[in-house]
């Protein structure tokens, strides 16, 4: 991409476009900040892509860091209100094993604690805590082992986490900030004790050029000890992977706590077509941007709620996929128990370097709230006398109701494919559809597995900054589906070729970068073992094959 020399200097530049960066930028420039967000990869892609997707209060804090469950309850709320098109509700159920340690006593003191968490329901629109007995948990979950004492239930939200993300930073960009995707900050250019610009490397075109700003914020969420150490500033983090399994289809409406073999809580929910068990929690010093899943950590997870859901090793897993939580450092806690809190770092007070500023920790479900804070302090910096408005103004697509039975009328639509649109792009379907009423050949379904159109694929090149396979798949959830992109890969290759006029070569590397993507996923499920030139190998026949069938 490049750029005229007279956008190069900014108030504010955001490095990193994680769900921190995005909720920066969005509410730095609804201030009137000049802002310019700057993403290694695409916007969502490191750990806000890859967490359990909640918006919750985080049950699991309540006792060790009651604070986050409150503020993250309270954010949820408003997040709720500001995303409402991206929202689902999540019913959990946690059953008791018969064989549980003093197990009648303990449903007791379970459910204590769940009257304690019912008080935080309220700012997120949650409902209150029940106990069920077997009989009630198997009328709503037939899935679970008749062998428990019971179950209590409790209430949570879901989200996209991607596009999530991604609203953020159209918002900002519709509000006057710039985004860069797929450019790394290389370098922070420094004026004696200040800083004022960063250099960039775009990896689409290979340039590399320097931005000027008069704050920086650094929000590169795991990558934050890497760069530490090349900026030489103060700063350190706890980096804890989890890993998540993704199974082809949705099992049940309701989703399941289980204590997994060491007492840890896990989960088993239900995604979007998917059902996701997750999760680990475990220091990891590695490439965020790499990080390997094991055989065990997938047989750890499988193995724990196999006791809760006796049939779950006969459902087909499709995948599994990691992150690393960027948690504040602490010492003498095992992983599990590091607070989910955030830090925010001014770098003078400790580097003596003024104007950067580091931000770290905190969850999906507070990052409106991070960022406000962020940007509070940045504003008195700048002399910027705005307050945050991103609690009251709708991220893009929730802006205003829409009607899907009458859309349904109009357009000649199901109201099964209006839903699908509408959970994605909310009121903004309605480009898509006219996209479609002006070329009715833009409706055929690409990824038959989540159901997308072309016109969802051409709407979010030409209005979501989607440059790659990858993306695109992020946007619309083509190729998370069962097939895991077999059956549209090639199909939306040449879409992507056609609307960003790539050579067939360029087009070619993109298929094959997105194969090793998904090859990434699909090593630890399918055998540890196998190769990557043999998955290729079975990708590439199988994406043939089923392209064959499809023309
Ligand atoms: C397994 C797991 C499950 C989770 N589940 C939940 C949940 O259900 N609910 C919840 O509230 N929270 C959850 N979390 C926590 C939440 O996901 C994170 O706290 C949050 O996503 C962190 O966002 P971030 O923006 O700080 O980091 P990231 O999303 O990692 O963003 C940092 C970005 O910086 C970019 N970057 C790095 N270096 C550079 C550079 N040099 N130049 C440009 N860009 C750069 C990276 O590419 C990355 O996109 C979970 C986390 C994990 C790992």
């Amino acid at each position: 991409m490049q750029i005229d020399n007279e956008f190069l200097n900014y108030d504010l530049i955001i490095i990193g476009g994680g769900i921190n960066g995005a909720g920066i930028a969005r509410d730095a420039a609804l201030r009137g900040i000049k802002t310019i967000l700057i993403e290694q990869e695409d916007i969502g892609s490191g750990a806000t892509g890859a967490c359990s997707g909640m918006i919750h209060g985080g049950a699991r804090y309540l006792i060790s860091d009651r604070e986050v469950t409150k503020l993250s309850s309270i954010d949820s709320g408003y997040i709720q209100y500001i995303a409402s098109h991206l929202i689902f509700r999540i019913p959990f159920i946690h059953p008791i094993p018969s064989d549980y340690p003093n197990g009648k006593l303990f449903i007791e003191q379970f459910e204590t604690f769940f009257f304690a968490y019912d008080k935080f329901q309220p700012y997120k629109n949650g409902k209150q805590h029940t106990r069920l007995t077997q009989e009630e948990v198997s009328e709503l979950h037939p899935g679970v082992t008749k062998d428990i004492l019971g179950a209590v239930t409790f209430d949570e939200w879901g989200v996209d986490p991607f596009r999530l993300a991604l609203l953020n930073a159209i918002s900002a960009s519709e509000n006057g900030a710039t985004v860069l995707t797929h450019t790394k900050v290389i370098d922070i250019i420094k004026e004696n004790d200040k800083v004022n610009g960063v250099k960039v490397f775009d990896k689409q075109s290979k340039r590399i050029y320097e931005i000027k700003g008069k704050v920086i914020v650094n929000a590169v969420g795991s990558w934050s000890n890497i760069f530490a150490n090349k900026f030489n500033l103060t700063m350190k983090i706890r980096p804890a992977k989890g890993i998540h399994l993704v199974i082809a289809r949705r099992l049940s409406n309701y989703a399941v706590g289980v204590f997994a073999i060491d007492n840890r809580v896990i989960f088993i929910m239900p995604h979007k077509n998917t059902t996701i068990i997750g999760t680990t929690d475990d220091d990891f010093y590695g490439d965020p941007g790499d990080i390997p899943i094991t055989s065990d950590e997938v047989n750890y997870l499988l193995d724990s709620i196999e006791k809760i859901i006796p049939d779950i090793k006969k459902h087909r897993i499709i995948r599994a996929f990691a992150g690393v939580r960027p948690t504040v450092y602490n010492e003498y806690m095992m992983e599990d128990d590091l607070s989910r809190d955030h830090l925010i770092i001014d770098h003078e007070a400790i580097d003596n370097i003024k104007n950067m500023y580091s931000v770290i920790g905190g969850k999906l479900a507070s990052f409106r709230f991070v960022s406000e804070e962020v940007v509070d302090i940045i504003s008195q910096r700048l002399s910027v006398h705005i307050s945050s408005k991103t609690s009251l103004i709708p991220l893009p697509g929730s802006e205003r109701s829409i009607n899907l039975q009458e859309l349904s009328h109009k357009y000649k639509l199901s109201l099964f494919v209006l839903n699908k649109l509408y959970s994605k792009y909310g009121d903004r379907m309605l480009i898509i559809l006219n996209m479609i009423k002006s070329d009715n050949s833009l409706k055929v379904n690409i990824c038959k597995c989540e159901s997308v159109s072309e016109a969802e694929i051409r709407y979010v090149i030409k209005y979501e900054l989607a440059r790659t396979l990858d993306d695109i798949r992020r946007r619309t959830r083509s190729g998370m589906g069962s097939c895991q992109g077999t059956g549209c890969t090639l199909a939306i290759s040449s879409i992507l070729k056609d609307e960003l006029n790539l050579s067939f070569e360029d087009e070619m590397l993109e298929v094959k970068s997105f194969i090793k993507e998904r090859y990434h996923g699909n090593k630890p499920i399918l055998n540890n073992n196998i190769s990557i030139q043999q998955i290729e190998l079975n990708m590439v026949n199988n994406m043939l094959l089923t392209g064959l069938d499809i023309d």
